[in-house]
């Protein structure tokens, strides 16, 4: 709970600004919390003007997207972009296409990014955008035509150095490539200006799977403190995306057994252990749903409704879907059945209810500000390969990701052991990413 005064009051602004938007309320509630012992002690965040500049968003852009759909029906969707901090680089997020996009919940993820792409130590502002449109169920040349219109408006507004997208829920490589043919055709110029881009015409080894990756980078070090490993633990993760496709990969290497998936539809539970290949042809192969795993594996389980998923009895959980996937009933259904970590893939997958009751009972909680960065840190890898016209090895992305997760985990720890909260990451997290944006918005001045 917010109780300084300065802050409440903005707060308070935030709220009556962006009436309707309860995510980035919930967002933003959340980092001026962690904020209070940070603005005890310097002052001048608060007197320079700049708690009420980070919680603004610098340019929000928001456009029609027509497209033509198979039977020849014109359909209309909402476009967003929303640049929200540039205080330490260009722009830079994803783009999600999804049913339930719309300005609150990208101005919710531009303001988070803001943080972690802090957080990653790399020269990247925060931005997010999207659009209402629903990939799921239309053809390749349906999807074509939407993401050319799409970046048809979208191209007026970014660059290499200016914001640079990627995906998210709903933007994969297929996307990727229809955006990135159409910026180039628009604008005749081959640079970096999006990541997530395919192998042949500029995309990064390793960033594919660099989000779940990095997630488990971060979770072994965060158990690691804790004297353990994923060695041995069972693991549940939600979703059955890019994130966690790649979460479950690692986990696995790294010795654990995950036992259960999801997709917005239900979960599978599989007591041997999920069969990755035969998710990734569903999902990556096919754009099947989860369910189809049973076709495989008719000694598995499947379970209609994803929050079930929540009551599988874990070790460790990985929620890698989307927004408040956990409130505190499935959070109280974890603790009552044991588990010991929770670190979060998706971004704000747990409510402030969840995260109370994971933190009441003493779990390790990694938040997705720091837990997640591991995609948006190799999508800063790709900008620089790109810049240099190179092409790192596998290896060498993966080697510096690992390395960047590590880093992150010590300075959301050492912040939080600063300000007097040892072992709240949540806070750690907030605190490490605001002072790097903040220092540099002082040093500019009004603007
Ligand atoms: P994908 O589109 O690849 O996958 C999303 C997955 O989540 C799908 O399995 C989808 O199921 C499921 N899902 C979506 N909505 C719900 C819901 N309401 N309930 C249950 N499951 C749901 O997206 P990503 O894997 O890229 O992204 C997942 C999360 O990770 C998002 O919060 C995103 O912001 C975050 N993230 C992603 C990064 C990246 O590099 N891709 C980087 C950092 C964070 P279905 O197929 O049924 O829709």
């Amino acid at each position: 709970m917010i109780t300084n005064a300065y802050l409440l009051e903005v707060m308070e602004n935030v709220k009556k600004r962006n009436q309707g938007e309860p995510e980035f309320h919930q967002a933003v509630a959340e980092v001026l919390e962690s904020l209070e012992p940070v603005v005890e002690k310097y002052p001048e965040f608060i007197e320079k003007g700049v708690i009420d500049s980070i919680v603004e968003p610098e340019r929000i852009i928001k456009f029609r997207v027509p497209w033509v759909d198979d039977s020849g029906k014109v359909q209309i969707n909402r476009g967003f972009r929303v640049q929200f901090n540039s205080a330490i680089g260009p722009y830079k997020g994803g783009l999600r296409f999804h049913p339930s996009v719309n300005e609150g919940i990208i101005k919710f993820l531009g303001f988070e990014q803001t943080f972690k792409n802090s957080l990653t130590t790399l020269p990247i502002g925060g931005g997010k955008g999207g659009s209402d449109f629903d990939p799921k169920g239309k053809s390749d040349g349906e999807v074509m035509r939407f993401c050319q219109s799409f970046m048809t408006e979208l191209q007026k507004y970014i660059g290499a150095d200016t914001d640079v997208p990627a995906g998210d829920i709903g933007v994969g490589a297929r996307e990727i490539g229809y955006l990135f043919g159409q910026y180039k055709r628009l604008r005749d110029e081959y640079t970096g200006v999006l990541t997530g881009k395919g192998l042949t015409y500029g995309g990064s080894l390793a960033r594919k799977e660099a989000t779940g990756y990095g997630l488990c980078y971060f979770t072994e070090e965060m158990l690691k403190d804790s004297g353990t490993s994923f060695a041995g633990k069972t693991v549940v993760v939600s979703g059955s995306g890019n994130v966690a496709i790649y979460a479950t990969e690692k986990a696995t290497t790294l010795g654990a057994k995950v036992v259960a998936m999801s997709d917005s539809n239900g979960y599978i539970y599989d007591k041997n252990g999920i069969d990755l290949a035969a998710v990734k042809a569903i999902k990556e192969g096919r754009r099947g749903r989860i369910k189809e795993y049973l076709d495989v594996h008719p000694e598995a389980e499947y379970h209609e409704g994803c929050s079930g998923i929540w009551t599988v009895k874990c070790d460790i959980a990985l929620p890698c879907a989307t927004q408040n996937e956990i409130n505190g009933e499935s959070a109280k259904a974890l603790v009552a059945n044991g588990v010991m970590a929770v670190a979060e893939g998706a971004n704000m997958p747990s409510t402030p209810d969840a995260i109370h009751t994971f933190q009441q009972a003493g779990i390790l909680f990694g938040p997705a500000k720091a837990a997640n960065a591991g995609g948006v840190a190799t999508s800063a890898l790709e900008m620089s390969q790109n810049s240099m016209r190179l092409s790192w090895s596998f290896e060498e992305v993966d080697e510096k990701l690992h390395g960047i997760m590590i880093n992150i985990y010590k300075s959301a720890s050492a912040a939080a052991e600063e300000f007097g909260m040892k072992g709240n990451l949540v806070a750690g997290a907030n605190i490490a990413g605001f002072l790097k944006v903040a220092r540099s918005m002082l040093a500019y001045g009004v603007c």
